[in-house]
């Protein structure tokens, strides 16, 4: 059963672009690896393409979480929501209580993120969920292409920045598949899925507010060297740029582009003290 739209029916101000390829959908459902048996929240199901995919796959039950309500209405009598493997909660993602929609969804997590996020919220979204705690499992997301770059970049890359310091700080990630404009009704830009899966506790970075912070200070002026850019963290009780990356053991006269990961968690330690 799907949900019916008629053409001009996408609500741009709600970031609608929509799949209906299935062997897209199917991909973009596997991407983050099995869902067979798997608990799995979909964002923004929109008429449920993916959340077809998913339930078709083996996904022991998926919560779904729209804000739109013509779609919240329809999925809500898909067969699968009497049978208690499909959820639907209307709402705003960006507001959900994700880890007590997680206890109480009756099925053992971790859970997997699996979505084609809307652009306007995807960003905040995918930070809300790296800061998350155990509850949270592999994710497969899809966003527009530069923003998927910008997430997977590395080191000396032209996308390399804040969000991939903090991304990969928590997550390893990867660009799984690019799907072309053309697929989505109406067509956005290029898109692609990053697939990410949770680093094991001992390789996780444990203050991400921390990474954050000195990733967000080095990447505001990008073209600055790190002893000029790293001056905006200076505040009573930390230590001056000069000294952070003396015990970072980093050279000031480097850009941020430079840096590992490895750098920019010395340098969060650094600045936590
Ligand atoms: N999953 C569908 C697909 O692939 O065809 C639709 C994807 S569309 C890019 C994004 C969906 O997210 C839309 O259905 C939209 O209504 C929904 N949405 C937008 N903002 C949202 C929010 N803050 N919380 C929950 N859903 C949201």
């Amino acid at each position: 059963m799907t949900t019916p739209l008629t053409p001009g029916a996408a609500k741009k101000s709600l970031g609608q672009h929509f799949l209906f390829d299935p062997d897209i959908l199917k991909r973009a459902a596997l991407a983050a690896g099995p869902v067979e048996g798997r608990l799995v929240i979909e964002v923004g199901p929109g008429p449920g393409g993916l959340t077809r995919a998913l339930l078709e796959n083996g996904a022991a039950k998926v919560i779904a979480i729209e804000r739109d309500d013509r779609f919240a209405e329809a999925l809500g009598r898909w067969p699968e929501v009497a049978g208690g493997r499909l959820e639907v909660v209307a709402g705003d993602a960006l507001e959900m209580d994700y880890e007590a929609l997680v206890r109480s969804a009756g099925v053992d997590g971790p859970a997997m993120i699996v979505a084609n996020l809307p652009y306007n919220v995807g960003t905040p979204l995918l930070v809300k969920w790296l800061k998350a705690g155990s509850w949270r499992g592999e994710m497969a997301l899809m966003f527009q292409l530069e923003v998927a770059q910008r997430i997977c970049a590395q080191p000396g890359e032209n996308h390399y920045g804040r969000l991939a310091v903090l991304t990969q700080a928590a997550m390893r990630a990867r660009l799984a598949f690019r799907v072309p404009a053309g697929a989505f009704r109406p067509p956005p830009v290029e898109s692609g899925v990053v697939a990410l899966a949770p680093l094991a506790a001992a390789e996780a970075f444990d203050d991400l507010e921390a990474i954050e912070t000195v990733a967000a200070a080095a990447f505001g002026q990008r073209r600055k060297m790190l002893r000029a850019s790293l001056k905006q963290l200076e505040a009573v009780g930390k230590p001056r740029a000069a000294e952070l990356l003396e015990v970072a053991g980093i050279d000031p006269e480097r850009r941020p582009e430079t840096l590992s990961q490895g750098e920019f968690r010395a340098l969060a330690r650094a600045w936590r003290g």
